[in-house]
């Protein structure tokens, strides 16, 4: 039996996110499986939430609210995007559908790079931000944010992770997240931070102690 939902329909963010829960509630903790007792929101029928929003947080609230109250369960979301200096903190909530047409990650990047084409170098900072929520039936409820510092570059580079990966250095790094392999960026990543903030939470709504 299901005892959380991630409330998600990304496969590798739930592989992603219960090896955060893993390592953060401890590999033994007795009743536990990971595997068999944190699933995808796919493993119900439900539909999409709007995301209307306009921060991180709410978005990601509103996610698992929706799917806390649907199931039964506690449920964990989260929300995340790119949050440019120059921008005012654009594309932010945005980020997914910056260009227009949700999820066209090459576009997104096209466009942001036309936008800041005239931008010199010590104005190009941004950063990844992730705000992960947990609520539970009971209507509890606890979010936490993560955030990755870096600076833009003038062209992508790497083949690795996804969105706006390939344009982001990070702070103390010379290698943008596109060319860090997933270990490295799970690490410092803006989601590693915040679902590592909210695990102790989890583990309490899962009547754990950790
Ligand atoms: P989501 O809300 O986590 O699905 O992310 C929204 C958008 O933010 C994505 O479509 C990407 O454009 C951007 N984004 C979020 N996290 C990352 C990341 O780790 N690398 C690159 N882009 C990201």
């Amino acid at each position: 039996m299901p005892r959380l939902v991630l409330a998600t329909r990304n496969p590798g963010k739930i592989v992603e996110l219960r090896a955060i829960l893993t390592e953060a509630l401890g590999r033994h903790v007795p009743g536990l499986d990971v595997e068999r007792d944190v699933v995808g929101v796919d493993a119900y029928d439900l539909p999409d939430v709007v995301e209307s929003g306009v921060t991180f947080a709410e978005n990601a609230l509103l996610k698992a609210r929706f799917v806390a109250e649907r199931t039964g369960l506690p449920a964990v979301a989260d929300d995340s995007g790119l949050t440019v200096d120059v921008l005012g903190g654009a594309p932010g909530v945005f980020s997914a559908r910056w260009a227009g047409r949700h999820g066209d990650d090459e576009a997104n990047l096209r466009l942001l790079l036309a936008q800041l084409s005239d931008v010199p170098d010590v104005h190009r900072g941004a950063a990844f931000v992730c705000a992960a929520a947990l609520v539970t039936p009971q209507g509890e409820e606890h979010v936490e944010h993560g955030r990755l510092v870096g600076t833009l570059e003038r062209a992508p580079r790497g083949d690795g992770g996804f969105g706006y990966d390939p344009v982001l250095t990070p702070l103390g790094y010379r290698r943008t997240c596109a060319e860090l392999d997933p270990a490295e960026k799970n690490a410092i990543s803006h989601r590693g931070q915040a679902f590592r903030a909210l695990a102790p939470h989890v583990a309490r709504a899962l009547g754990v102690v950790v």
